[in-house]
């Protein structure tokens, strides 16, 4: 069974959540930036020194997570190119594969002569990435992880009931694997800040919630295809 997402749902709490990451951004980069000055002023041998540096490592870590929090809520400044999609998958393709490690196998299914895309190649990598770690995670024995790209016509009434994506013509960026898959109750909440079915430590349910805000701050549209034990295709 295949299951989409109205992807209006989410965005409430993503605008709450940027507001309060906005602020949130202020205040760490306060604590950080007094961390560099009290490090700046310890002597080498000061046993304090480990100390500062604790709190700076997890200030800059609550920086990346706000980070995280600002793009998908829209407030991150997008820097937009005209870019080939396929040559910047196949310049990330190996740092992927790596990611990957002995968890599966990425395959790259690569349409000629696709059309460029108007998008920022920074955001647009950490989409990539978000959704290979994902895919990853999911994967069983034998996994396969596919990052594909093709043109994809919606044509009017045709499709009405799988995609609330206007009729025309688009690329498309697809990353499937053959894991897990997801049940609906899953499939439901996918895109919340800070959902998460893994354990604590391993998930921070921002990949998604980042993935969602990058692709409608594009203009781009998004769509997940998942069954319980034969995988999940996230399309772009
Ligand atoms: P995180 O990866 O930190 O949990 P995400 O927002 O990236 O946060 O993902 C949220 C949840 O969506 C995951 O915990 C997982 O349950 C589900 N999910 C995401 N991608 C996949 C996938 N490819 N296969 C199965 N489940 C997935």
């Amino acid at each position: 069974e295949i299951y989409t997402l109205s992807l209006h749902d989410a965005l409430p709490i993503c605008r709450l959540a940027g507001g309060v990451a906005h602020d949130f951004n202020n205040l760490l980069s306060v604590i950080n930036g007094y961390c560099e000055i009290l490090a700046g002023r310890l002597l080498p041998h000061d046993p304090s020194r480990r100390d500062v540096h604790e709190i700076h490592a997890a200030g800059q870590k609550a920086a990346v997570l706000v980070r995280q929090l600002l793009a998908f809520s829209r407030r991150q400044e997008l820097h937009p190119h005209v870019i080939s999609l396929n040559r910047l998958i196949r310049d990330h393709a190996a740092i992927l594969g790596r990611f990957l490690g002995s968890a599966g196998r990425l395959h790259l299914d690569l349409a000629p002569d696709l059309p460029n895309v108007r998008a920022d190649p920074a955001q647009l990598q950490q989409v990539l990435l978000n959704l290979t770690l994902n895919a990853r995670d999911a994967l069983r024995r034998n996994g396969d992880v596919t990052i594909g790209t093709a043109i994809r016509e919606i044509k009017n009434g045709s499709n009405r009931r799988v995609t609330d994506t206007p009729p025309g013509r688009y690329v498309l960026l697809s990353v499937s694997d053959n894991g897990v898959g997801m049940d609906a109750a899953t499939h439901a909440q996918l895109f919340e800040p800070f959902f998460t079915t893994k354990d604590a430590g391993k998930g921070t349910g921002l990949g998604l919630a980042m993935v969602y805000g990058v692709v409608q701050q594009s203009g781009g549209h998004l769509q997940v295809h998942s069954a319980p034990g034969v995988g999940t295709t996230f399309e772009i």
